[in-house]
């Protein structure tokens, strides 16, 4: 019994892991830059390992600093019934009507990726390469959460319905599962945004609509399956874990009709359109000639310093599984 508390307690650790897990937004933005111009692709091709593997970094900061956490999703059923609108859509006006505490509270993902779209336009301006490739891959981080639909409700991981886990099993374990075997990532091509504030709040609310039916469609599946095969064993590294089981990740899948395909389809798009409109705003600056082609000091400090807790920590603040 005592093995067996140990097992189901290491595997909610195990599980209770990112955002799109650390799988997904590797491969969001690595598919994203194969949809950008060849104006951005002399860039953004050669330097994709950076972009890729850097796509985590804001994940791995939630460990290093409190005020993280709410840039990564909005529990946006705080603000009465869909479509919210009680919630202003522009900070100053939403500052003014709930304060900016609060709103921290709830989590700001839809105004922190505009933050972050200031940001890329002004690395695109400085014509600063280090700056252009944090940016990028950091924006690209958030803009794929604000697709997630369990970051767009309060009850996130199931935490008030019993069904604790669902959040990484529906944006970890079933795209690890199909994402490479079984969905199509052949996008087109990036798309100029005129109005990005509007575009990511369509977004957000297309998320909290589907995020009733990602809870919905996990327990009515529960009931169908039989219980000894909804959860089953892997050995990983050494240790014992639980996890969804493939058939149950599959029957689940086929259930929600491909909208965790979908959404991670849509979150690449919008992500090197974000980037394309950024490129776009800053005068589209000739990216074979930019500045600080070598990350700084500070950067690289950064970066190990990310990884180090990470690695040793635990979550500041709120953890928004
Ligand atoms: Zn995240």
């Amino acid at each position: 019994m005592k093995k067996l508390a140990a097992i189901i307690s290491f595997s909610l650790v195990w599980q209770q892991c990112f955002c799109w897990g650390f799988f997904a937004h590797k491969k969001i933005n690595n598919y994203a830059v194969f949809l950008l111009p060849p104006q951005m692709l002399v860039l953004y091709k050669p330097n994709a390992d950076f972009i890729t593997q850097h796509a985590v970094d804001p994940d791995m900061r939630r460990y290093a600093v409190t005020e993280e956490g709410p840039r990564h999703y909005i529990d946006i059923d705080h603000y009465g019934k869909y479509p919210y609108d009680s919630l202003p859509r522009k900070w100053n006006d939403a500052v003014a009507k709930f304060s900016e505490d609060s709103l921290r509270e709830n989590g700001i993902v839809p105004w922190w990726v505009q933050t972050m779209l200031y940001r890329l336009t002004d690395a695109f301006k400085e014509k600063n390469q280090a700056k252009i490739l944090k940016q990028s891959a950091e924006i690209g981080h958030y803009i794929a959460d604000a697709h997630v639909p369990l970051h767009a409700n309060s009850n996130h991981n199931g935490q008030y319905t019993n069904q604790q886990g669902i959040h990484g099993f529906w944006e970890s374990r079933v795209p690890e599962l199909l994402a490479d075997k079984e969905w199509d990532f052949f996008i087109g091509k990036a798309e100029y945004i005129k109005d990005p504030g509007n575009f990511i709040w369509q977004r957000v609310l297309e998320s909290a609509a589907a995020s009733d039916t990602v809870l919905k469609y996990e327990r009515e599946l529960t009931k169908e399956f039989p219980p000894d095969q909804k959860f089953s064993f892997e050995n990983r590294n050494g240790v014992v874990v639980r996890q969804y089981s493939s058939a149950f990740a599959k029957a689940y899948d086929a259930k929600l009709k491909g909208m965790i395909e979908r959404r991670m389809r849509q979150a690449v798009f919008a992500v090197a359109s974000f980037w394309y409109t950024a490129w776009v705003n800053a005068g589209e600056p000739d990216l074979t000639k930019l500045s600080n082609k070598e990350f700084s000091a500070d950067d690289l400090r950064e970066f190990e310093s990310l990884n180090n807790s990470w690695k040793n920590g635990k979550i500041k603040g709120r953890d928004h599984e």
